[in-house]
């Protein structure tokens, strides 16, 4: 008996790997390799002896080509860590048989319903099997059901020596979820050409565009006494913060803005009267409206800074990420490769952007172009996220599918 796509997936939620952004260790949590040494231990266990794992908690792997001529060698490339956002300890999954429609009342807290008005993609799934939480924890879909599907894809590539492919390469990264996902891989090692994340939503999607992406930190130095003696002197950052946050454009906030438009969004505030910090992430899909954007906040800032004359601030920008199609647009067939996958595996490609960033937008940018594919998730970072069996059925398929397509047009 192999195991199936729904084995490995309620085999991997279970073990908890939330990462941890105020950790400057890399994983940030330890607890991250136990399931990447579940994960080596499996590879191994389907015949990929050169699996294994690093002290950087990165897993690597080879399908080694079973034909004579060269073909481009691809990755396939899933996380392992879930989101700070929410628990992801003592996850219980739940799975609803042949799904009739409707809401889904979580049973661990009768708060947490699924509703279809807020997952339309509900409606495409009757008749199909559900895994959800108990609406305590995340699932961890994201991105468990690409691990466990590029798995499964592994499996079949060995067990069935006809199909014919390249070399695959296998890579699990830890801390995607805090954006430091690619920031100790080792590209030489893994000697692949292209990859492919599967990290995506919806059956039949294929995504080649992300944001470009800054933070911007803002430190103000305000003014402070007494306030018995303030009258006239007193300049309290905190509410020079606060007036900053108060002229924010309301129309370019992540609440105001949907498919290509971008935003200035404030993730953290902290402060006193002597001194506030205010950090910003500011997202576009190109860089002169992301430039635009860092310009109209500075000029803001600059405006209520000129009311506060003992005052002073700075404001430092940190480059995240960049838009990775300019990067794929150079490889057309990768893909090319992957919406013909889509539609072998029975399903209409829909080709999109991600309002975000995946590891592989910056391992596009570091030399290995990376596309990102679905991976059947919904609702991601909370507790009511779903995946049915048949749409994780449906991605191993367009795995294996692609691993084919490579060879064929090698
Ligand atoms: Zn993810």
């Amino acid at each position: 008996m192999t195991d199936t796509v729904v084995d490995r997936f309620l085999r991997y939620v279970v073990i908890d790997t939330q990462s941890d952004p105020k950790s400057p260790a890399q994983p940030s949590t330890e607890k991250q390799q136990n399931l990447g040494r579940v994960l080596v231990a499996e590879l191994q266990a389907i015949g990929l002896s050169d699996a294994h794992g690093d002290e950087h908690g990165y897993v690597y792997a080879t399908i080694p080509s079973n034909v004579d001529k060269p073909v481009p060698v691809i990755c396939f490339c899933s996380h392992m860590d879930t989101a700070p956002d929410f628990t992801g300890t003592n996850v219980k999954p739940q799975i609803i048989q042949d799904y009739k429609g409707g809401d889904i009342q979580l049973s661990g807290d009768p708060q947490q319903i699924i509703r279809v008005s807020d997952n339309p993609a509900l409606r495409d799934q009757v008749g199909n099997d559900i895994i959800t939480t108990d609406g305590t924890t995340l699932l961890g879909a994201d991105d468990k059901a690409g691990l466990a599907e590029i798995m499964t894809a592994a499996q079949v590539l060995v067990d069935n020596p006809d199909i014919r492919h390249g070399t695959i390469k296998i890579l699990f990264t830890p801390d995607e979820e805090i954006g430091r996902g690619v920031d100790k891989v080792d590209l030489g090692k893994l000697g692949a050409a292209f990859a492919y994340t599967v990290d995506g939503e919806t059956a039949g999607h294929i995504e080649d565009e992300t944001f470009s992406a800054d933070g911007v930190e803002i430190t103000i130095q305000g003014v402070a006494i007494h306030p018995g003696f303030a009258k006239g002197k007193m300049e309290n950052a905190a509410k020079i913060a606060g007036t900053i946050l108060s002229r924010l454009p309301k129309d370019a906030a992540p609440e105001t803005t949907a498919g290509r438009e971008g935003f200035v969004h404030p993730t953290g505030v902290t402060g006193s009267m002597e001194r506030a910090v205010l950090n910003f992430i500011v997202r576009d899909f190109d860089d002169e409206g992301l430039a635009a954007k860092e310009t109209m906040l500075e000029t803001l800032v600059k405006g209520v800074m000129a009311e506060y004359p003992g005052s002073s601030c700075t404001f430092e920008i940190k480059q995240q990420y960049r838009n990775m199609k300019a990067i794929l647009d150079r490889h057309p067939q990768l893909v090319e490769n992957a919406i013909e996958a889509i539609r072998r595996a029975g399903m209409e490609p829909v080709r999109g952007s991600i309002r975000g960033g995946t590891d592989g937008s910056r391992l596009s940018f570091m030399g290995l172009p990376c596309p990102n594919i679905f991976a059947g998730g919904h609702a991601f970072h909370s507790p009511l996220e779903w995946i049915s069996r048949q749409d994780m059925e449906k991605a191993v398929k367009t795995l294996v599918e692609l691993a084919k397509i490579w060879e064929e047009r090698a």
